[in-house]
């Protein structure tokens, strides 16, 4: 097992969230527990199902508020949920970093995707309630590329350096032998398959401006979600 990679919020990264309540006050909801992100920029921080006392995300544990990096395969991941809402959100807190994603303290919506054939109508007033833009992409790729340009969450090589490239490989060799047991259902539940990394954390500015993101390997500044040399 590899040492705890630190990593500071706020870090974006892709999810889909069920939609909850009677039509023209519907709600953001978590698709396995269904329960309601709060509005208006608020944030939902995680609590544990299994245990009380966990400080969400308890490493070795599946609580914390998740999401997918967002590469070209997660965009494509999370486009496909049918009846689900894909989007990007903004996390916070304490973040334990995966190779395909991450869980972290506390979320709340950045941006809501849509794509033809879905409820613009529905969209609309999601984003209306809780203040996250609505970002229309034909494609998955346009969704890898809109993350991409804007910066927002870590890119395939900073994983790759936080994590250590044999963290990474060892867990695509395990990844595909599951594959074969059971396709994923849905977002949270890819997420919780994922059982590497460590959890740690450290206070730092917004994403949007150079930080540093602290791996095994020692502290890396990261701008955009690219390495930089200070
Ligand atoms: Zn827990």
């Amino acid at each position: 097992m590899a040492e705890p990679p630190l990593v500071a919020g706020p870090l974006y990264g892709l999810r889909t969230w069920a939609v909850a309540g009677p039509p023209g006050e519907e709600r953001l909801a978590g698709p396995e527990r269904r329960t309601p992100w709060p509005t208006g920029g608020e944030w939902l921080c995680a609590t544990c199902e299994r245990d009380a006392r966990h400080v969400a995300p308890e490493h070795d544990c599946v609580c914390g508020i998740h999401a997918l990096h967002p590469n070209a395969a997660n965009a494509s991941r999370v486009l496909r949920v049918r009846r689900q809402v894909p989007g990007i959100v903004e996390c916070d807190g304490p973040v334990e970093v995966h190779p395909e994603g991450f869980r972290a303290r506390r979320g709340r919506p950045h941006a809501l995707v849509l794509v033809p054939g879905r409820n613009a109508g529905l969209l609309g007033r999601l984003s209306r309630a809780y203040g996250a833009e609505v970002i229309e992409v034909r494609r998955a790729a346009d969704l890898e590329r809109v993350c991409r340009e804007r910066g927002l969450g870590l890119t395939p090589a900073v994983v790759d350096e936080i994590l250590g490239p044999d963290t990474v490989r060892e867990w695509r060799r395990a990844a595909q032998r599951r594959t074969r047991i059971a396709v994923a259902r849905v977002v949270a539940v890819l997420v919780i398959a994922l059982a590497l990394a460590a959890v740690g954390y450290a206070a730092l500015p917004k994403q949007s401006g150079p930080h540093y993101v602290y791996g095994r390997s020692g502290r890396h500044l990261v701008e955009n979600g690219r390495p930089v040399n200070p």
